[in-house]
């Protein structure tokens, strides 16, 4: 499924690779109680949490945004053909439905100029490289990627003291620094007036969400700074592979404060489809209003 959201000169596009129930809900948000899951489960069943199995519903995708100067890709999935044994879910995926979803929006892989990786997580790297000949090579040849400068130093020690941990670097992160397609960059760069990137440090150390379009008809790419709408309910509430909960959690609050109300239109990462839509307040928290 491909959907497609115009603002001004700027489209955006969602290419979808999975959407299931992933996680169970009380390990991925670790400081959850029974008290506040029961008060909040008649919203969140059945399009968040699965009835069946308790499991978190996410959806992985990327975001495809075109400008009059740029096509780029923000994050980039799970990836076909990578070892993940600790994921039995995203271990040597064989899909072809990232790939279809790209060919939909009838942009090709030469076109990409470039790809945005929001933060280096397993699931927003793999499409970056794909397998030739034994080789991980670029997925996008003519694309320059855009790493946060200390994001990528933090991996790149982590995959130096512990490679079986992060394999995703080693697949799909080093093979675009070796074949120097890489450009570092701070997490409040900006690639033109219509794409800025927004530092939005927590979940990892130098997370950045994505900025585009014309203040007034603007979008706000997200990455994995929300997982789900109980965070924006809850912003404190920390999921179990964040760099820093404390810091996530006041980076969502920062952050919900200042779309709350606001006509930009927030595209998660995470949610399920649509995944895209507004914020408004709620209580002490927000509320994600589905487009
Ligand atoms: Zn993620």
């Amino acid at each position: 499924m491909v959907t497609c959201l115009k603002l001004g000169d700027v489209r955006i596009h969602r290419i979808i690779e999975q959407e299931a129930p992933f996680f169970e809900l009380k390990a991925f948000f670790p400081a959850l109680t029974d008290e506040v899951l029961e008060e909040n489960l008649s919203w969140l069943q059945p399009k968040h949490v699965d009835p069946t199995t308790g499991k978190l519903v996410l959806c992985i995708q990327s975001y495809l945004v075109q400008t009059p100067h740029h096509t780029i890709l923000i994050d980039s999935c799970v990836g076909n053909g990578k070892a993940r044994p600790a994921r039995p879910f995203w271990h040597m995926m064989t899909s072809d439905r990232f790939e279809r979803g790209l060919a939909a929006t009838g942009v090709h892989v030469n076109q990409i100029d470039y790809v945005m990786c929001t933060h280096l997580h397993v699931d927003h790297v793999g499409w970056n490289t794909r397998l030739e000949n034994g080789r991980w090579v670029p997925t996008f040849p003519n694309a320059k990627y855009l790493f946060a400068d200390r994001e990528l130093a933090f991996w790149t020690e982590r995959h130096k003291d512990q490679p079986e941990a992060c394999p995703w670097i080693s697949d799909s992160v080093l093979p675009i620094v070796e074949a120097k397609r890489f450009e570092l960059v701070k997490s409040n760069h900006s690639l033109s007036e219509l794409v800025h990137l927004v530092p939005t440090p927590g979940h990892t150390i130098d997370h950045y969400s994505v900025r585009v379009g014309k203040v007034g008809a603007d979008a706000f790419i997200t990455g994995d700074m929300v997982h789900s709408p109980l965070q924006m309910r809850y912003p404190e509430l920390g999921m179990m592979s964040d760099f820093s909960s404390d810091q996530a959690g006041q980076t969502r609050r920062v952050v919900f404060t200042q779309l709350s109300d606001t006509p930009t239109v927030v595209c998660t990462g995470h949610f399920p489809s649509p995944s895209v839509g507004r914020i408004t307040r709620w209580d002490n928290g927000f509320r994600f209003l589905e487009n």
